[in-house]
C-alpha cells in the first residue's frame, strides 16, 4: 500500500541509530476523511533466535522502513509496505480521533507494554521504573492506568523493577529495588555490570527490548484512544528545519517524543 509520510516520531533512546516511527497518510484515500497510519519504525525479520524468543526489538535483522523512504532519491517522503506492517489509528474511534502528534507517541507506549507484558506484570504488582526518563514516566503512567499495577516510589521489595538506561549506578539501584522473587527487565543497552546480576538470588532478570515489538504497536494505539494516560507531557514539536537534521533525534536523550511535521 502506498503511504505518504506526514510526521516522524523519534523516542529518545541514546546514542542508538534512529528509527523513526510515521504518521502516514495512505495515498488515494478520501481528502475529506484521510485514512491515517502508524508505521513502525523497525520490522523484525521475523525468523531469527531472537524474534523466536519474543525478543522482536532486539533482532539484528530487521529494516527501518521509515528511515531507508526518508533517504530515498526515488520518491522522498513516500513509502510502500504490505498492509499486514500498517496500524489504523482512527479504527473503532471516528468521532474523538487522536491528534497525530498523540499517535506518534504509540512507539512509546508499546514498548512499555511489551516490557510489562514481558515481565509478567499483573493487577496487585508493585512496578517502579528506574530513572526519570520518557519511558519511564510512561511506563509509570501506564502500570497504574492499565495493568492495575501499584506503581510505586519505594526503593526496595518491589514485585516487578524496570530500567531504561545503561548506567550502572540505576543498575544497582533496580537490583537492590527488586523483592525475592521479583523481576527485574532491562530495556535497550546492556548495563556493563549485567553479568553481575545473574548471581543474585530470587531475582530474574529479564533481556529487554532494544527496540519494541510492532505486534504491540494495535494494543498501544488502543490504550492511547482510551485516554487512560496522558502523554501530552512528553511530546515535543519541532517544524522541519533542514533535510541533515531529518534523522538527528532529541539532543536530550530520554527528555522527550520528538514529532516532527513533513
Ligand atoms: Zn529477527
Amino acid at each position: 500500500m502506498l503511504l505518504r509520510l506526514t510526521h516522524l516520531a523519534f523516542v529518545s533512546r541514546g546514542p542508538a541509530q534512529p528509527r523513526p516511527d510515521a504518521i502516514a497518510i495512505v495515498e488515494g484515500s478520501s481528502p475529506a476523511a484521510p485514512e491515517r497510519v502508524f508505521v513502525p519504525g523497525w520490522l523484525p525479520c521475523g525468523e531469527c533466535t531472537l524474534c523466536r524468543r519474543g525478543l522482536a526489538g532486539a533482532c539484528a535483522r530487521g529494516v527501518t522502513p521509515v528511515a531507508t523512504a526518508l533517504t530515498s532519491d526515488a520518491r522522498p517522503g513516500t513509502l510502500d509496505l504490505p498492509d499486514r506492517f500498517l496500524c489504523p489509528i482512527d479504527q473503532g474511534n471516528p468521532d474523538a480521533p487522536l491528534s497525530d502528534a498523540v499517535a506518534a507517541a504509540a512507539g512509546a507506549v508499546a514498548t512499555v507494554i511489551e516490557a510489562h507484558a514481558r515481565s509478567g506484570l499483573g493487577p496487585g504488582d508493585t512496578a517502579h521504573w528506574t530513572g526519570a526518563g520518557v519511558l519511564a514516566q510512561i511506563g509509570t503512567r501506564v502500570a497504574t492506568a492499565r495493568l492495575g499495577g501499584r506503581a510505586t516510589e519505594s526503593d526496595r521489595g518491589v514485585h516487578r523493577v524496570f530500567i531504561d538506561s545503561d548506567d550502572d549506578s540505576l543498575a544497582s539501584q533496580a537490583l537492590a529495588a527488586v523483592g525475592p522473587g521479583g523481576t527485574v527487565t532491562y530495556l535497550g543497552a546492556r548495563p556493563a555490570g549485567l553479568a553481575a546480576w545473574s548471581g543474585v538470588p530470587g531475582v530474574r532478570v529479564l533481556l529487554g527490548c532494544g527496540g519494541y515489538d510492532p505486534d504491540f504497536i494495535p494494543e498501544a494505539l488502543a490504550t492511547l484512544r482510551r485516554r487512560e494516560i496522558d502523554v501530552a507531557p512528553f511530546l515535543d514539536h519541532r517544524a522541519w528545519q533542514t533535510s541533515d537534521s531529518i534523522l538527528t533525534p532529541s539532543p536530550y536523550p530520554g527528555d522527550a517524543i520528538v514529532v516532527i511535521t513533513l
